[in-house]
C-alpha cells in the first residue's frame, strides 16, 4: 500500500504544479547531483524497477564505486520540527556538485522509479553556471511540505542519501540478488551513515503561501486509496 500511496502523492502533486512554465528537457541535468535524499520506501521502488530492468550488476557496480557523497545530518522533518520549536540549527553545508552516479548520457537510468526529491527539481528558467534553478516560493514551499508527508510515511525506517539508503535495504529477501553483489563492510557502513524518518512535526508554509500549499494538502488528504481516505491512513486509521 506504501508504494500505491507514493505514487498518487507523486501524480497529485505534478498535476498541481503542471501549469508552472517548466524549460526543463530531457538531456537537462544540471541538478542531478549526488545530494538525493530518499525514504526507505522511495528506495524499495528504485531497487524494484532495477530488479525488473535487470539492472542488478549496473546497480551493484554503480553502489560500490568509492563513496564521494555526504550523508545527511537531519531529516526533514527534524529540520521543520526545530524550526517550528524556534530551534537554532546548526547544519554543515553539506552540498555537492558531483554528478548522480545514475545519470548516463546526461539521461537518468532509473527515471521511472526517481524519488520525489528528483521529481521536484524543475526551473522556470534555463539554469546555466551563473543562473541557478529558478521556481516561485510557493512550489518550493509546497514541495517541502510534500516531501515531508513522504518522509511521514517512510517514518521509523531508513531515511538520508540515496546513497546509503539504497546499500542499507539490500538485506530484504526481495533485492538480495544485489546485496550479493556487493561487499557486506560496504553495505553495513551505509546502513550505519542512515538516519531514521520521523512523523510530521508541521508543516513550514509561509501566511503568504498558506493558500496554494492548503489547496493541495487537502488534495492529497482526501484521495482515494485501496477504499480508504489518504488523510485517514497518514494519521494512522
Ligand atoms: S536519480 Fe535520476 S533524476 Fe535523480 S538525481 Fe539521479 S539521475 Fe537525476
Amino acid at each position: 500500500m506504501k508504494s500505491t500511496i507514493l505514487h498518487t502523492m507523486y501524480d497529485i502533486f505534478s498535476d498541481w504544479s503542471h501549469h508552472l512554465p517548466v524549460v526543463c528537457n530531457r538531456g537537462c541535468s544540471a541538478c542531478c547531483t549526488e545530494n538525493v535524499t530518499i525514504t526507505a520506501t522511495e528506495g524499495e521502488e528504485i531497487l524494484r524497477f532495477a530488479a525488473v530492468e535487470s539492472l542488478a550488476p549496473w546497480l551493484a557496480e554503480k553502489l560500490a564505486r568509492p563513496r564521494t557523497h555526504q550523508s545527511v545530518e537531519m531529516t526533514t522533518n527534524d529540520f521543520a520540527g526545530a524550526c517550528l520549536e524556534g530551534r537554532e540549527i546548526d547544519q554543515d553545508d553539506i552540498h555537492t556538485t558531483l554528478p548522480c552516479p545514475f545519470l548516463e548520457e546526461n539521461s537518468c537510468r532509473i527515471y521511472p522509479a526517481r524519488p520525489f526529491g528528483c521529481r521536484v527539481f524543475i526551473s522556470t528558467k534555463r539554469c546555466s553556471s551563473i543562473q541557478p534553478a529558478l521556481v516561485p516560493d510557493y512550489y518550493f514551499e509546497a514541495a517541502t511540505a510534500v516531501n515531508q508527508l513522504v518522509e511521514h510515511l517512510g517514518q521509523r525506517e531508513y531515511w538520508g542519501n540515496m546513497l546509503d539508503v539504497l546499500p542499507a535495504l539490500l538485506d530484504i529477501n526481495e533485492f538480495r540478488e544485489i546485496g550479493t553483489l556487493l561487499d557486506q563492510t560496504l553495505i553495513i557502513e551505509a546502513r550505519l551513515r542512515t538516519l531514521t524518518a520521523k512523523p510530521l512535526p508541521g508543516f513550514l508554509v509561509s501566511e503568504k503561501n498558506n493558500g496554494q500549499v492548503t489547496q493541495l494538502l487537502e488534495t492529497i488528504f482526501s484521495a482515494d486509496v485501496e477504499g480508504k481516505r489518504l488523510g485517514d491512513i497518514l494519521n494512522g486509521h
